[in-house]
C-alpha cells in the first residue's frame, strides 16, 4: 500500500481540477465524509461548482461517495471521501504519458540532424523541412545551419531518468 502525504495529494489534485479542487480535497482529507452541502458552506464555493469538481474527481477515482438517505426529508445525501491510493495511480498514469512523449522526442532528436537559424525563439527544423525551406528560417529568414543538439538531448535524458524514478 502506497501512502501519500497530504501535500503531494493536493499537488496531484491541483493538476486535475485546479484551485477549487485543491480547496475541496484539502477539506475532505481533514474531514472525510462531508456532504456536498457541508463542503460548499465550509469552502464558500458555490454548491454547483463543488458538485462539478467532485464528479470530475470521482471520474478519475480520486474521490468516492456513499449514498445515505435523510431520515426527515427522504432525500439522498452524498458523503465524500478522498481515495489517496487512486490519486497516486492517477499521478503515475500522467507521469507515464509525459515519459512517452519525452522518449519519442529523444528518439527524434537522436536520429535526426536538426537545423537552426541561431535566433532565440525561432524553431528548429529536421533535414527535410530545412531543405523545403531552402535552408532559410521560416520566421526570420536567416540561413539555417546544423544545430548541435547534444546539450538538449542530455537534458531530455536527465528529465526522463528523473521521471522514471517516480513512475
Ligand atoms: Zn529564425
Amino acid at each position: 500500500m502506497v501512502v501519500v502525504d497530504k501535500e503531494s495529494s493536493l499537488k496531484i489534485v491541483g493538476m486535475i481540477g485546479g484551485e477549487e479542487a485543491v480547496k475541496i480535497v484539502g477539506l475532505l482529507l481533514d474531514k472525510p465524509g462531508l456532504t456536498d452541502e457541508d463542503v460548499s458552506s465550509m469552502t464558500s464555493l458555490d454548491i454547483k461548482d463543488v458538485r462539478r469538481v467532485l464528479h470530475r474527481l470521482n471520474e478519475v477515482g480520486a474521490v468516492s461517495y456513499e449514498v445515505h438517505r435523510d431520515k426527515e426529508t427522504g432525500h439522498r445525501i452524498f458523503r465524500w471521501r478522498v481515495q489517496q491510493e487512486q490519486l497516486v495511480g492517477y499521478a503515475k498514469t500522467l507521469i507515464r504519458k509525459v515519459l512517452e512523449r519525452l522518449k519519442a522526442r529523444l528518439e527524434y532528436e537522436s536520429s535526426n540532424q536538426m537545423y537552426w537559424c541561431g535566433t532565440p525563439g525561432c524553431g528548429k527544423y529536421g533535414f527535410e523541412a530545412a531543405m523545403e525551406l531552402l535552408f532559410r528560417c521560416k520566421t526570420c529568414g536567416k540561413p539555417l545551419t546544423i544545430y548541435d543538439n547534444t546539450a538538449f538531448i542530455e537534458n531530455l535524458r536527465n528529465k526522463i531518468a528523473e521521471l522514471e524514478k517516480l513512475a
